[in-house]
């Protein structure tokens, strides 16, 4: 590590919704954060097509153009937003150390984390070609394109589940791929599942390929005991099949649950380490919307506003002390 490491008042890493937000209120704060925004600047919705569901835009926005629009908002507000990965950290003492693209240390009074989550894929070039034309790994963000439509779903979990339920409202027929004999979902979801008369439970079934040249015309499937494989129309396919919180760097500093998300205090951004908050889809497996990320985002802001005016005030008083004693 070098000595002459940079030093910022408020750092922030990650540009989705989250990162952003924070970006927004910490420099209106005066805070003069510095955001880095990762690999894929402005996060999952840059991968998204139409967004419907963010209020505020009554006609509906694209993804990408929203999170450009967000990147905007936090320039000008006054945020230093910089082009870069955090590959590794130091939180053993503050000023907290993060290492940007594997070289430069910054050191920074208060972190705010949103590096997000992202979803897993099947992995298959199909799925990321028609990404955004039918292929999604969001049900409630683009499930409503297709209204009376018949949509593919991949996974047997709770998300899946939930994803598959929403859905069924929507759509006309839900074909349902779980690649074993049964689901993972809790009894309860399982049951919703099976007794909604749309949802079609396809047991012990893969997605082998995804057709269509530029938009999901329809899935090829295989039966893994059987080996029959058949093709399904569908006009979209929607993949639930887990998602990971980008939480590697993290591991060993903050307290995580069993799939990687960072643990906070409740009502709170805040983490096990004072000075080193939390948001957005990093902290949050349930609700994992860009409004929900985005609120966070506020949250971690006003929590390290708080935070870095208790550090300054507690340091004036130490000054005070130290010069009354000399
Ligand atoms: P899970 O890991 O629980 O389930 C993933 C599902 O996808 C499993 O059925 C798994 O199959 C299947 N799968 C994984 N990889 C593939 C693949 N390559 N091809 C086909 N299928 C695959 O993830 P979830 O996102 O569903 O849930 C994550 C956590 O969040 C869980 O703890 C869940 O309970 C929780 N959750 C809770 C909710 C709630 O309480 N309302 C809502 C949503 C999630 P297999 O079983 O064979 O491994």
């Amino acid at each position: 590590m070098t000595t002459n490491n940079e030093h910022v008042h408020c750092l922030i890493i990650g540009s989705g919704p989250a990162g952003y937000t924070a970006a927004i209120y910490a420099a209106r704060a005066n805070l003069k954060p510095v955001l880095y925004q990762g690999i894929q600047p402005g996060g999952q919705l840059t991968i998204t097509t139409e967004v419907e569901n963010y209020p505020g835009y009554p006609d509906g926005i694209q993804g990408p153009e929203m999170m450009v629009d967000f990147e905007k908002q936090a320039k000008r507000m006054g945020t230093d937003i910089r082009y870069g990965l955090a590959t590794e950290v130091d939180f053993s003492a503050s000023p907290f150390k993060v290492q940007i693209d594997e070289e430069k240390w910054i050191e920074a009074d208060a972190v705010i984390v949103s590096t997000g989550a992202s979803a897993q894929w099947l992995g298959l070039e199909s799925e990321q070609r028609l990404n955004g034309y039918g292929v999604s790994a969001c049900a409630v963000c683009d499930g409503f394109f297709f209204k009376e439509k018949e949509v593919g779903i991949v996974g047997g979990g709770d998300t899946a589940a939930e994803e598959a339920l929403y859905l069924s409202k929507i759509c006309k027929v839900v074909h349902m791929f779980v690649r074993r004999d049964q689901f993972r979902a809790s009894k309860i979801m399982q049951d919703r599942v099976l007794n909604t008369s749309n949802i079609k439970v396809y047991w012990n079934t893969e997605v082998q390929e995804i057709l269509g040249d530029d938009k999901v015309e329809a899935v090829k499937i295989i039966n893994n005991k059987t080996k029959e494989t058949r093709e399904i129309p569908v006009s979209a396919c929607f993949v639930a099949i887990g998602h990971k919180p980008n939480s590697e760097i993290l591991k060993g500093w903050l307290d995580m649950d069993e799939s990687g998300y960072v643990k906070t205090l409740p009502g709170s951004t805040k983490t096990n380490i004072q000075g080193i908050f939390v948001a957005g889809d990093l902290q949050d497996r349930i609700y994992r919307q860009a409004v929900t990320a985005a609120g966070s985002g506020c949250m971690a802001a006003l929590d390290a506003e708080r935070y870095l005016s208790l550090m300054e005030h507690n340091v004036s008083s130490m000054n005070v002390e130290k010069n009354i004693a000399q």
